[in-house]
């Protein structure tokens, strides 16, 4: 007997300018799990999360977060329920030191202290660092401090845009690491990768997109098994 999913896209369709690039996305997000969306360039994984945290408005569908209808909702809402989203891009505040970085989390009323008990034991490189200037860790540890700041807000579920863009294969598989640490302390995980192997290594469920549709949902034995290279950019 499974718990209803954490996450639950009903037939979403989306569009730029008339331009349908979504086409009626059903997708499931068990709770606790991590599940891992692949696909090419311009597959639609990107807007799919844009949706998902309320950046974009579908054009059809419904969206479910524990059950409860979100579909308009702001992104600073979906924030306040537990959806927390790291983009494409690291988004840390580079002229603030580790430590700095995190508090900015504080805003959900945890205190510095408890931030700092929380994600240290899961990312001690940045307990190391935590009085350097976020701009000038490496590309690999500022993303890490991006996915521990969001760990701070204490989220249900967190969504993450190509983790591994840009990043050495070695920085990669350590920020995967951290992926499945998060995992098992229960929070909920979609991941968006091009790449296959790092993301299937680390999730329970995967997803294969392509042309703005979900074409195959199954454990990453299956997809790997099944996945032709056309799907993943080669
Ligand atoms: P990538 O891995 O390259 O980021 P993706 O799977 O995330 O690809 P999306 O970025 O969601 O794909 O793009 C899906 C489609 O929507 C593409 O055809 C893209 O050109 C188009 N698209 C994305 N953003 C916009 C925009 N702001 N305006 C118009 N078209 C867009």
């Amino acid at each position: 007997p499974s718990a209803p999913p954490l996450l639950e896209l009903r037939g979403i369709s989306a569009a730029y300018e008339q331009v349908e690039v979504l086409h009626k996305v059903d997708l499931a997000v068990p709770t606790g799990k991590v599940m891992a969306v692949l696909g090419p360039n311009g597959a639609g994984k990107t807007t799919m999360l844009k949706v998902i945290t309320g950046l974009h408005q579908p054009t059809a569908g419904d969206i479910y977060l524990a059950g409860r209808c979100v579909t308009g909702a702001a992104p600073v809402d979906l924030a306040r329920i537990g959806l927390c989203s790291i983009p494409e891009g690291r988004g840390v505040f580079p002229n603030l030191t580790v430590s700095e970085n995190l508090w900015m989390a504080t805003y959900r009323g945890v205190s510095r202290k408890e931030i700092e008990e929380k994600v240290f034991p899961i990312f001690p490189r940045l307990e190391q660092r935590r009085n350097q200037a976020a701009g000038t860790m490496s590309g690999g540890e500022q993303q890490m401090l991006a996915v521990a700041r969001a760990i701070a807000t204490n989220p249900a579920i967190i969504l993450l845009d190509e983790l591994s863009m840009g990043l050495a294969p070695l920085v990669v598989d350590q920020l995967y690491d951290v992926v499945g640490k998060i995992a098992e302390t229960g929070v909920t995980v979609l991941l968006v990768e091009q790449f296959a192997r790092t993301a299937l290594a680390v999730a329970d469920l995967a997803a294969v997109m392509s042309g703005g549709r979900i074409l195959q949902v199954g454990t990453p034995d299956e997809i790997a098994g099944d996945l032709h290279s056309a799907y993943l950019g080669g």
